[in-house]
This record gives structure tokens, C-alpha cells and sequence, in this order.
């Protein structure tokens, strides 16, 4: 039994005061049955994970670096974040992707070193529109989770995101069943290199979730819960995707 998943993303939004009071509202909140993460921008984390202390939510970052130490500008390591007390972190985000050239093996290299130091990597994948368009969806896939696949010891907890690129920030969402027809099939390419850890890995959709079409996306069989943008920064639309992604 998978236990539900929903991450938001706040990228680079907000300020101080902004974060803080939405964590606040947050921490109210009854969240049990999910397992809730918040990725601020970085400069707030530390302060917001002492600030919501008391409170049974997650924290990760929305980017780590492979390294850990050294002379890397403007990089921030593994173990940093977990000395701050940080859980998680997104990977492989397709911005990550698109602004800093972050190849499919580089994310693989981060998700290993952040799972090595024990933070829980949130390892994003998804194709371009152009790319569904043509029919590549799975090639694509294919090429993004194949440095996963070569060596799967160590990976056991890693969360996946399923976030098709055309999806994000756009309002267009996968139908529920596109995303369920994906999820299954990431789940199989798993489930051939070793079955065990297919059937525990947490597989979230990512891309324009909302209130009104969470409950449908994640009552899909191999949907975990979802990884959540724009909608991650409105209290009261953040909690009723939590809701829906609540076990009946
Ligand atoms: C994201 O960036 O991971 C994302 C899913 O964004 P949105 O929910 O805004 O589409």
C-alpha cells in the first residue's frame, strides 16, 4: 500500500512574509493520510522548517547539487539540506531541464548522491508537446529514467513525477487517463528491473492539478498523488488537492 504524496513547488515565488504565513495556514490544517512536502525557494527553507517544527509536514528543495563541497558557486549539497532539516528534494525538474541544460544523467547523478545522504529524491520526468505529438512519449521517457534503471540499489525510496512539459504552468492537465496510461507504464519499465520496488514506488502527476480535476487524476490506480506549481501558492486550493488525495 502506497501511502499518498502531494510536494508543491513554490519555484521562485513569494517573499519572506508570504512563505511563512503559508506555512502557517498549513500547519492548521488536517493533512493525515498524505504525506505533505513544501519546496520553497531555497533562502526561506531553513527558516521555515524551524518555523513549522511542531507540525507534521515535509520539506525539500527544489534542486540539489552533486557535489559535496568544494568550488561550486552557488550550489548547495545534500548533506546541507539535511543538516538544515530537510527530507526531500525535486530533481530533474523540466526547468531544471530546459534553463540549465541538466541532462537525464546528471539527474540521476544527483538523484543518487541525495538518496545516498538520505534525503528522498523527487525525480521529475515528461515530454514536450512537440514530443506527444509525435508519438515519442515513451521514448522520451525512456531516455530520461534509463540512468535510473542501470542501477536501482540505493533507490528504493525515490518518488517519481510524471509531468508531461505541455501540462505545466499552462492549464492544460493529462486526462486522468493519459496520466494513469504513462504512470502504468513507468511503473512496468520498473517493474521489469525489479518488481519489488516497482510495486512501492510512489509515482506523482504533475501539470496544471487543481481542485477541481484533483480527485479524478489521483483516484487512478498508478497515480500516488501529485507534485503541484501554481496551485501550491493558494492555501485554500493547496489543502483541497491534499484532501482529494486522502485514502477513502
Ligand atoms: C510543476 O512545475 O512542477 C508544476 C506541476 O506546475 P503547475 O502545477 O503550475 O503546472
Amino acid at each position: 500500500m502506497r501511502k499518498p504524496m502531494v510536494a508543491g513547488n513554490w519555484k521562485l515565488n513569494g517573499n519572506r512574509a508570504s512563505s511563512a504565513a503559508l506555512v502557517d495556514a498549513l500547519m492548521s490544517a488536517d493533512i493525515a493520510g498524505v504525506d505533505v512536502l513544501i519546496c520553497p525557494p531555497l533562502v526561506y527553507l531553513a527558516e521555515l522548517i524551524a518555523r513549522a517544527s511542531a507540525g507534521g509536514l515535509g520539506f525539500g528543495s527544489q534542486d540539489v547539487d552533486l557535489h559535496a563541497e568544494g568550488a561550486f558557486t552557488g550550489e548547495i549539497s545534500a548533506a546541507m539540506l539535511r543538516d538544515v532539516g530537510a527530507t526531500a528534494c525535486i530533481v530533474g525538474h523540466s526547468e531544471r531541464r530546459q534553463y540549465h541544460a541538466e541532462s537525464s544523467r546528471l539527474v540521476a547523478d544527483k538523484t543518487r548522491v541525495a538518496a545516498a545522504a538520505g534525503l528522498q529524491p523527487i525525480v521529475c520526468v515528461g515530454e514536450t508537446l512537440e514530443e506527444r505529438e509525435a508519438g515519442r512519449t515513451e521514448w522520451v521517457l525512456q531516455q530520461q529514467i534509463a540512468p535510473l534503471l542501470e542501477d536501482l540499489g540505493g533507490l528504493d525510496g525515490i518518488v517519481l513525477a510524471y509531468e508531461p512539459v505541455w501540462a505545466i504552468g499552462t492549464g492544460k492537465t493529462a486526462s486522468a487517463a493519459q496520466a494513469q496510461e504513462v504512470h502504468a507504464w513507468l511503473r512496468s519499465e520498473f517493474r521489469a528491473v525489479n518488481a519489488k520496488m516497482a510495486d512501492s514506488l510512489v509515482i506523482l502527476y504533475g501539470g496544471s492539478v487543481k481542485p477541481s480535476n484533483a480527485a479524478d487524476i489521483f483516484a487512478q490506480r498508478d497515480i500516488d498523488g501529485g507534485l503541484i506549481g501554481g496551485a501550491s501558492l493558494v492555501v485554500a486550493d493547496f489543502l483541497a488537492i491534499v484532501a482529494a488525495a486522502k485514502p477513502l
